[in-house]
């Protein structure tokens, strides 16, 4: 249930609430929102009569949430969440780009990759270190070394990283090095991993499953939130459909679903979503007019010669390209993005 306070209840009045929920066997989340603080009280007895708490001082409701996930409604926190990295905002009014190659694979080729996006306008750099390979013959990343990588070309390109982490054992290495842990499409119902990254306080970019509906994403989501992880970014990269033309069916329509549903910021990956380079732009240009707080696109310097995912992977000069364009699009449905190329701006290589 959620127990909405009156906008000048005192903090012994909510104190007061919390203690009767703990009491009854409830894990209290607290959301203070602008004019009044929520309580969100899951688990519990289910006998517990929610008039009891109405009759408190300064309660001014008690709501019962219907959707199976309770802390990712926007039942609990009617306001947007902002995932907040350092100078970095997600899900404010800046549409965050994050790009990157699809996996580390030598100094050179990060460096290259990373000078090229953010000199186009990217602000965090994306690059798996540990791949999740449909083939266990495939490329499965340079592990910590590629993390390495990853980190000082982020440093010196001043950019915030997004990295991959696949296993509980990745997770104090990967979140050594990067700033947002992904979990990928393939681990979003690894349970054990999500209840793991939900005790970290590292932001964790969630990617929908192959197969997954809403419900059950935003369900993966509440078992990070469940653990105290506040800082979560969901990540529409497409599902598993009949269509066979493209890699995946990107779920452009998941955007507003999920915005009406949940608090939680969405960004979109059109790279995984069609799985052809050609598709990549119109995609990313129709999900930021739809509303996505950001995007995460494959880019590589050299795609041809990419160890994983180079049919997918825009050249630099298609990315730039692409920013140019998203810079006309995202003031039009009233979003702002990194205005200018950063070159221009006296900052870059
Ligand atoms: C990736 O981002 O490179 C990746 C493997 O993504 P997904 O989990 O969406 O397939
Ligand atoms: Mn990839």
């Amino acid at each position: 249930m959620v127990v909405v306070m009156e906008e000048r209840a005192s903090e012994d009045q909510i104190q007061r609430v919390i203690a009767q929920l703990v009491d009854w066997g409830f894990d209290v989340h607290r959301s203070t929102g602008a004019l009044r603080t929520v309580l969100g009280a899951v688990g519990g007895a289910q006998q517990s009569d929610p008039r009891l708490i109405e009759l408190l001082d300064g309660v001014q409701e008690v709501v019962r949430i219907t959707e199976p996930y309770k802390l990712a409604s926007r039942t609990f926190k009617p306001e947007n969440t902002v995932v907040v990295i350092g100078d970095l905002r997600v899900g404010g009014d800046e549409v965050i780009v994050m790009a990157g190659p699809c996996s580390a694979e030598s100094e050179a080729q990060v460096e290259a990759t990373a000078a090229a996006v953010r000199r186009a306008g990217a602000k965090v750099l994306r690059g798996g270190a540990f791949k999740p390979r449909s083939s266990p013959y495939s490329f499965q990343g340079l592990g910590e070394a590629g993390l390495q990588m990853l980190r000082s070309a982020a440093d010196r390109q001043g950019m915030k990283l997004v990295s991959e982490v696949m296993d509980i054992n990745q997770i104090e290495l990967v979140a050594r090095y990067a700033d947002i842990l992904q979990v990928g499409a393939r681990n979003m119902q690894n349970f054990t991993l999500l209840r793991e990254l939900g005790r970290t306080r590292k932001p964790v970019l969630l990617k929908r499953g192959i197969s997954a509906t809403i419900e059950e994403w935003l369900l993966s989501a509440e078992y990070l939130l469940a653990g105290g992880n506040a800082d979560i970014i969901l990540c529409e990269r497409g599902i598993r459909t009949f269509e066979s033309y493209t890699r995946n069916t990107l779920d452009l329509c998941a955007i507003p679903v999920v915005q009406k549903l949940s608090h939680l910021p969405i960004v979109v990956d059109p790279s995984h979503g069609t799985g052809r380079r050609d598709k990549v732009a119109p995609m990313a240009r129709a999900a930021v007019a739809a509303g996505a707080d950001g995007l995460i696109i494959e880019v590589h310097c050299d795609p041809d010669h990419a160890k994983s995912d180079g049919a997918q992977s825009l050249f630099p000069t298609d990315f730039d390209h692409l920013m140019a364009e998203l810079r006309i699009i995202a003031p039009a449905i009233g979003r702002s993005i990194c205005l200018e190329p950063v070159a221009r701006r006296g900052w870059g290589v």
